[in-house]
């Protein structure tokens, strides 16, 4: 896919204005493609496109029949595997060891319990008397929104779009998906799996831009959309909430972490480095659920630095396709240089660093936006690389005496996404996990998902949630009909 085109009314189309944008491969630092950049006027297009598509065959179809639609989404996802794969890939530069087995499964994972769900839902009807003894029935049921504006960050572009897309579209709204700029490309093959399954046209829209004074904030104040559901930086949430007052649109906002791990002497240490490896590193410390600050109990402190740091070492980033590769580049040189920039913060503030706190090279690869792991300690907890989200492979450890000290540690953050506590105490388990702050706190383990459960955060890290029903409960209206008999 050299050209990466809108998806509009089930078409593939060019910007209103013909212009375009380069699109980088993270790995390499070259141009791969020229992605269409859409403004107000494809918006527009796109708005007028879904809504007309909610009073068309999609509005009119029976729930059996548009889940159905949905499943063979799904499937076609897994047929298209390779494609998906390879244009996430490209977009990302992640690892195929990690891009296989968890951005693509996902991305049709999200369509299957999405429509799952959908299937068991009922309505519900109260019975009331009234004075004239004929009563009254109320029957309470759920409808759909109508056009739901997806604005989606680059870090797993079509994982967090579909977990979006898919309960919208089982709840019976259409779509306009504003991807990152800097991942288009899975969105807009999606298209062509929309039209193979026979999604009608206007459903599913994908225009492709940037966010203030482009397609992003043109999609917040279109008023054909009527909700918003949004994934990225705090910031942006922030703009963009203020953008949705004007119309009062409802929104969902995923946001921000700086998520702590709390690791106790009584843990299984050899389970809470392993588990926090992965915590800090995957996905290149690109995951909103990324640990960056760590805290460990005392007497186990030193062993833990010690092997967190030789475990980073060891992480060899490399060829993206090469199975036994274990860290990709950053997404941007924008996002290199941010995250260089607290490499050198941490070292102005008093970090001592235990492993990395370097740009790496790798072979083959020299234009590519590469971060060693870095293990830092030290710091006192007001420094800026311990209060700021840095969304890299960068983590800092720090002891803790008494568990009341690592929860005020823990939740001594603007942010509350999520945590991981290392413990062998099972009480211990269910006190701390009750008294941190945050929408999601694993015990045990780190970015176990079930879809069912609500996913989301407190304080600044978002609004609302999504997952299981708590998707539902956002992409409906409840409508309460009361019929006197
Ligand atoms: P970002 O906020 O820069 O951009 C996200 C999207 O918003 C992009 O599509 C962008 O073009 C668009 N956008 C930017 N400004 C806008 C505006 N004013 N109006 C409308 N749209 C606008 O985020 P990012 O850098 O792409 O992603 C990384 C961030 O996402 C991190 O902060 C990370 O923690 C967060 N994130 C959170 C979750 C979660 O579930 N809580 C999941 C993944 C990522």
């Amino acid at each position: 896919m050299k050209r990466v085109q809108l998806f509009i009314d089930g078409a593939y189309t060019g910007a209103e204005s013909g212009a375009t944008f380069g699109l980088v491969n993270p790995a390499t630092g070259e141009e791969v493609a020229r992605v269409s950049e859409g403004g107000a006027p494809d918006v527009d297009r796109a708005a007028k496109a879904a809504k007309r598509a909610l009073s068309g065959p999609w509005g009119q179809m029976s729930t059996m029949a548009r889940l159905r639609l949905l499943r063979a989404v799904a499937d076609r996802i897994d047929e298209r595997r390779a494609e998906f794969l390879a244009l996430e890939m490209r977009d990302t530069g992640k690892p195929v060891s990690f891009a296989g087995k968890v951005d693509i499964p996902r991305g049709a994972a999200n369509f299957r319990i999405f429509a799952d769900m959908a299937a068991g839902q009922h309505e519900e009807a109260f019975h009331q008397d009234t004075p004239d003894g004929r009563g009254a029935v109320h029957i309470t049921s759920r409808q759909p929104v109508g056009v739901v504006g997806v604005i989606c960050p680059w870090n797993l572009p079509l994982l967090l779009m579909t977990w979006k897309v898919g309960p919208a579209l089982a709840a019976g709204n259409t779509v306009v998906v504003k991807p990152s700029e800097d991942t288009p490309s899975t969105a807009t093959l999606l298209g062509e799996v929309m039209n193979e399954v026979g999604i009608p046209p206007g459903v599913y829209n994908v225009v492709h831009g940037f966010g203030p004074g482009s397609a992003g904030e043109a999609i917040v104040q279109h008023p054909a959309v009527d909700a918003i559901t949004f994934t990225g930086e705090s910031a942006t949430g922030r703009a963009i909430m203020a953008a949705c007052a004007t119309d009062l649109k409802r929104v969902s906002f995923e946001l921000g972490g700086k998520n702590p791990a709390l690791v106790f002497a009584d843990c299984d240490l050899d389970a809470a480095v392993a588990g926090t490896v992965r915590s800090a590193f995957s996905n290149c410390g690109q995951i909103c659920l990324c640990t960056e600050r760590i805290y460990v109990e005392k007497p186990v402190f030193a062993e833990f630095v010690r092997r967190l740091s030789l475990a980073a070492k060891a992480l060899k980033p490399g060829d993206p396709s090469d199975p036994d590769t274990q860290m990709g580049p950053l997404i941007s040189a924008v996002h290199r240089d941010k995250v260089a920039s607290y490499l050198k913060l941490a070292v102005a503030e008093g970090a001592t660093v235990q492993a990395g706190g370097h740009l790496a090279e790798v072979a083959g690869f020299p234009g590519g936006f590469w971060v060693q792991p870095t293990v830092w300690t030290g710091l006192d907890h007001s420094a800026r690389t311990l209060r700021e989200e840095i969304f890299g492979p960068v983590c800092h450890v720090m002891p803790f005496e008494s568990e009341e000290e690592a929860i005020a540690l823990a939740n001594d953050t603007p942010y509350g996404l999520c945590a991981a506590v290392w413990t062998g105490d099972v009480a211990r388990a269910h006190r701390v996990g009750g008294a941190i702050d945050a929408g999601m706190v694993w015990v045990n383990t780190w970015f176990l998902r079930d879809l069912r459960t609500p996913f989301g955060g407190m304080k600044a890290s978002g609004i609302g949630r999504e997952g299981g029903h708590y998707s539902t409960e956002f992409y409906t209206e409840l409508k309460n009909l009361c019929i006197k008999l």
